[in-house]
């Protein structure tokens, strides 16, 4: 959220605009306590301080107690960092350890839209399982400004400390004003959660798995496994499209359209790749847009016709007489797939990479590059992604420089003549041959192609941009026809090598972009409405 130019209120009129509605539906009055002291991430209290006196002000409904250098205050409520606001702490145990700022927001007005109306917004599975917890849980969830994923996941702990305001007590912690408490829990990726000491993860997990490990204290992947597919439900549609990037999304829009009884399956967040682009200026209709908010709106747009059930990670497509798509807990039994699950960033397969994944290597520039502010990083390739990344970091503060393995760039010009015009610096014609550190990440050896000398780089986390593979792993056993590169090969209207399976978007290789990823959903939706008419049609001529 950004400081208006209207100096009488802080966040700007479009985002107040669009909070009235929202509090229309509070009921109760929310209390929120902010604390804040002289000297402690001083910006950041102002932020906190200015955002809640526009909140104040936009609704009865949220209160404001200031406790400023407090120490009584603090110490009543066990405050040792600053700022930090707590949400009707009479009742609740929901602390913000730092500004909500960014992304983050939306957690902080999910909460008091959840503490207001007293309503959990819990899926009815996960309320009856949470009914089993009889003993208190601490969930500490630590997140970014900038990281998309990390409002999920708090809502996740959100929502179960609503429901079990006794037992259940939540801390989003912002880990670029708390580096210390990072370090603390030894934080390399975001969001990261850590339940009741005991168990930790990385990313966003669907609201089953994180109520299941908040229950269990297991990784709700290790259960899974032991549980096998023994007792899955089954769910019969008409199409089940895999993956909610915006081939799925548009897929589920026009399958519906078209009269069919559809479902879309997503393993992560909503949106695929999109939702983690910073910017982007090449869909038609926007001059310039985040990438998140167009795969809101394209969301909200598929919300009308579809259902998108998110944390459902497609294991495999059996095939038969009918289609089984199985996934972790389901079976979902349909007449055509359409196959929309998109690509993941290619490894170095180098040594050290995989142990210092999430602690301090990793593929998302913006969840992670706020961490990494004063200090030094390197990026990984040489073409859009890269210097995008590298941009970002540059920007938000970090000492960025990248490593490439050619002698010039692969990337759009204005993105080359940005790098060279912050003068971020380039290791040309050299290849990462090793990560490296023994408790923590500190450096990676680096080898110039053409000379073959080596020189070993002090830095603090590695960012991977160098190309993205597609994620073909619940398809491989099948044997579709293949493109270079693993992609699976479609015809025009997205029809693969086997009757009744489509393929759209990222998946099929290609021009890899929004657009062709909205029309290849869209081809393949209509091409499995065609074929159905057909196949019906000379089913009933065969019965007449
Ligand atoms: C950094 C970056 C910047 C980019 N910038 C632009 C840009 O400015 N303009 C542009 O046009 N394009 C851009 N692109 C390309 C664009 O993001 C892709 O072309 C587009 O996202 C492809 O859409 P998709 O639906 O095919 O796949 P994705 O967006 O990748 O969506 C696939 C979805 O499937 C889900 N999934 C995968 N496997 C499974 C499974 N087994 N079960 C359930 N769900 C699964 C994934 O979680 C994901 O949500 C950019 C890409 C990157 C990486």
């Amino acid at each position: 959220m950004a400081k208006s130019k209207h100096t009488e209120w802080f966040l700007p009129e479009d985002q107040r605009k669009a909070l009235a509605p929202y509090f229309k539906d509070f009921k109760e009055v929310v209390p929120v306590h902010l604390f804040v002291k002289a000297g402690q991430n001083d910006a950041y209290a102002d932020f906190a301080h200015n955002l809640m006196k526009d909140l104040v002000r936009l609704t009865d409904k949220v209160t404001l107690s200031l406790h400023s250098d407090d120490a009584k205050a603090s110490d009543s409520f066990a405050v040792t960092r600053f700022p930090t606001l707590l949400i009707a702490p009479e009742k609740y145990s929901i602390r913000f350890t730092g500004a909500p700022a960014g992304e983050e927001g939306q957690a902080f007005l999910h909460a008091l839209m959840m503490v207001s109306t007293g309503n959990s917004f819990l899926s009815e599975r996960s309320r009856e399982l949470l009914q089993e917890l009889q003993e208190p849980r601490v969930v500490k969830v630590f997140v970014s400004p900038t990281c998309p994923y990390c409002p999920g996941q708090c809502v996740n702990a959100i929502k179960a400390a609503v429901e079990k305001p006794k037992l259940v007590s939540v801390e989003c912690v912002e880990t670029g004003e708390n580096p210390d408490y990072a370090q603390e829990y030894s934080v390399g990726s975001i969001p990261h959660t850590v339940y009741d000491e005991k168990l930790s993860t990385v990313g966003m997990e669907s609201e089953l798995a994180f109520v299941l490990q908040l229950l269990t204290l297991t990784a709700a992947k290790d259960m899974a496994q032991e549980e096998g597919r023994a007792d899955k439900d089954v769910i019969h549609h008409d199409l089940v499209i895999i993956g909610s990037g915006p081939a799925g999304l548009t897929a589920g829009i026009y399958a519906k359209r078209a009269g069919l009884d559809a479902v879309v399956l997503e393993k992560g967040i909503v949106g695929g790749l999109v939702s983690i682009t910073p910017e982007v200026e090449n869909y038609p209709g926007f001059i310039n847009i985040g990438g998140k908010m167009l795969m809101d709106m394209i969301h909200e747009q598929a919300k009308q016709y579809v259902d998108v059930i998110t944390g459902q990670t497609v294991e495999e497509i059996k095939v038969g007489r009918n289609l089984e798509v199985l996934t972790q807990d389901q079976v979902y039994v349909a007449d055509s797939v359409i196959y929309a699950a998109g690509a993941s960033w290619k490894k170095l397969g180098v040594p050290g990479e995989d142990r210092f994944m999430s602690k301090g290597v990793s593929f998302c520039a913006s969840c992670d590059g706020f961490m990494f502010k004063g200090k030094k990083v390197a990026v990984v390739g040489g073409g859009n992604t890269a210097l995008t990344d590298a941009l970002h970091l540059k920007n938000l503060g970090v000492d960025v420089f990248i490593v490439h393995r050619r002698d010039s760039f692969r990337a759009e010009q204005h993105l080359v003549d940005s790098v060279l015009r912050e003068e971020i610096p380039v290791h040309w014609n050299s290849v990462v041959e090793e990560i490296g550190g023994k408790e923590t990440l500190t450096f990676i050896t680096v080898r110039h192609i053409k000379t073959g000398e080596t020189e070993r780089v002090p830095v603090d986390g590695v960012f991977l941009a160098i190309g993205i593979v597609p994620n073909v792993q619940a398809v491989s056993h099948l044997g579709l026809a293949q493109e270079p590169g693993g992609y699976i090969r479609v015809d025009r209207l997205g029809r693969t090598s086997i009757p009744r399976i489509y393929a759209a978007g990222d998946i099929t290789g290609g021009v890899q972009q929004i657009v062709t990823a909205v029309s290849e959903g869209a081809s393949a939706a209509m091409a499995v409405f065609e074929d159905q008419t057909r196949r019906k049609a000379e089913s009933a001529a065969r019965k007449a």
